[in-house]
């Protein structure tokens, strides 16, 4: 323990930043960090932006904090305007929060709300991935599915109904196409097993973020879990908290899958980094029903106020003004061809994947049989120091219920210019030697074994 009040993790004392521009951060003793993993997925524009400083301030000159039953403001309702016109219209209501585990709150609440206020309270169940992440309080955490951080709380948390969701990497048995159907299989099961009528809604991560390494669910898949929504008249949740606001290329990452959910979150890109904001999108019928029958019975102090939303407001027209989706499609394939170079290296990389600027890679104890190191081990954490010192922050995660392996996300900000990727990648090519080395010289320094308990 270091002589500091803070205690967010176990493990040596974190160097002081100093300040920061663009993809760069300083320490206080000069030493500079490129940010490839945006903070924690979340300093989407990058570092000192003085746009968004504008912004914001103009509003501060103006009023930062209204309380929304109090006062409508301008900011509030365009940047609702913006999010409804990105679904063209289909999730045509909008309530914001602070943060992702407020957003995947408050969309359980209303689902379960809505279920009530059309007479069917007896459904009182979602479905959710195992691998997944969703969030840190006890609703969302009953929809993570990940052990390490279930554990001392599963007696407390209402879980959800935990299901399987296809993986690409691993299933060697048949094709992909058959692999995904014997999944949908085996999720239709659990979910009739439960009984139709007490199910409330499935809620999912459309691309994986820091549970699983970025792993890709696919467009069979995630269009199957939508059809199977319909069938058992439950409603389809997407967490975009991590993948939405371009994170992906595209303004959420269900619009590579032409699916629209009934119900969407998204959070860390949306404030970047400036401000916490969250915003919870949901189909006007949905939001209707809820206040015909007498309110929506949820609600945080900070949620929606006019700075907040101001920050939201600047950060997308800043993602429009530099064309960022287009930027993070073409950063994100010179970002994947330098990683898939890197892998080729080592037979300790098992998997390359990802969308736009989203990339995860998965390390594994043997490349043939893909077997994870052992957890104990910690190689996640271990060359994640390694990259630090080599100047490069990286977003690690351990052995995830022994389903896959350690890995590590790669997500620097989408403003991340071409020469910007290639320091990046030199970066990691030389925390990456110097991880083999260690390895083969079985030389690794220990890091903290405690979980995250944020990932
Ligand atoms: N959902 C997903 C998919 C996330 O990645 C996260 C955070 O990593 C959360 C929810 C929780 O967000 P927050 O940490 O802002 O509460």
């Amino acid at each position: 323990m270091t002589d500091s009040p803070l205690f967010y993790q176990a493990g040596p004392a974190l160097p002081e930043v100093s300040h920061a521009d663009g993809v760069m951060l300083w320490d206080t003793q000069g030493k500079d960090y490129l940010d490839g993993c945006s903070g924690a997925i979340s300093c989407n524009l990058g570092h000192g932006r003085q746009d968004i400083r504008d912004a914001m301030l103009a509003q501060m000159d103006k009023v930062a904090f209204t309380y929304r039953t109090q006062f409508e403001s301008a900011p509030a309702v365009a940047l609702g305007h913006r999010l409804v016109e990105l679904f063209e219209g289909e999730l045509g209501k909008v309530f914001f929060i602070s943060s992702g585990s407020e957003a995947v709150e408050s969309a359980l609440k209303l689902a379960r709300q809505y279920f009530f206020a059309l007479g069917q309270p007896q459904r009182q169940r979602f479905v959710s991935l195992r691998p997944s992440y969703h969030g840190s309080t006890m609703g969302a955490l009953g929809m993570t599915g990940y052990q390490p951080l279930e554990a001392p709380f599963t007696s407390m948390t209402h879980a959800s109904i935990k299901v399987p969701g296809p993986d690409f990497y691993r299933h060697q048995e048949c094709d992909d196409d058959t692999h995904v159907d014997r999944i949908l299989a085996e999720t239709r099961s659990a979910m009739e097993a439960a009984g139709p009528e007490s199910l409330i809604g499935f809620v999912i991560e459309p691309i994986g973020g820091a549970s699983t390494g970025a792993r890709l669910l696919g467009k069979r898949y995630l269009q199957g879990i939508r059809a199977l929504c319909d069938e058992f008249g439950c409603l389809l949740i997407a967490d975009e908290v991590l993948t939405g606001v371009g994170r992906t290329g595209t303004w959420f990452a269900c619009q590579h899958y032409d699916v629209v959910p009934d119900i969407l979150v998204t959070a860390k890109g949306l404030g970047a980094g400036y401000y916490p904001i969250g915003a919870m999108l949901a189909r006007s019928a949905i939001v209707e029903t809820v206040m015909a029958s007498g309110g929506f019975q949820h609600g945080h102090t900070y949620a929606g106020n006019p700075l907040a939303c101001a920050t939201g407001l600047a950060v997308l027209e800043a993602i429009v003004r530099e064309d960022l989706l287009e930027n993070t499609r073409q950063r994100g394939a010179q970002l994947e061809a330098g990683l898939r170079r890197l892998a080729e290296r080592y037979d300790w990389v098992g998997h390359v994947r990802g969308a736009g600027l989203l990339w995860g890679v998965e390390l594994v104890a043997d490349g043939e049989s893909r077997q994870p190191f052992p957890a104990e081990q910690n190689r996640f954490a271990q060359i994640t120091a390694l990259a630090k010192q080599e100047g490069l922050l990286i977003y690690p995660r351990r052995t995830l219920d022994g389903v896959a392996g350690d890995h590590f996300l790669v997500c620097p900000p989408l403003t991340i210019q071409p020469e910007e990727v290639d320091t990046l990648l030199e970066r990691l090519a030389r925390a990456m030697a110097r991880f083999d080395q260690a390895l083969s010289a079985a030389d690794l320094p220990p890091q903290p074994s405690r979980e995250r308990l944020t990932p």
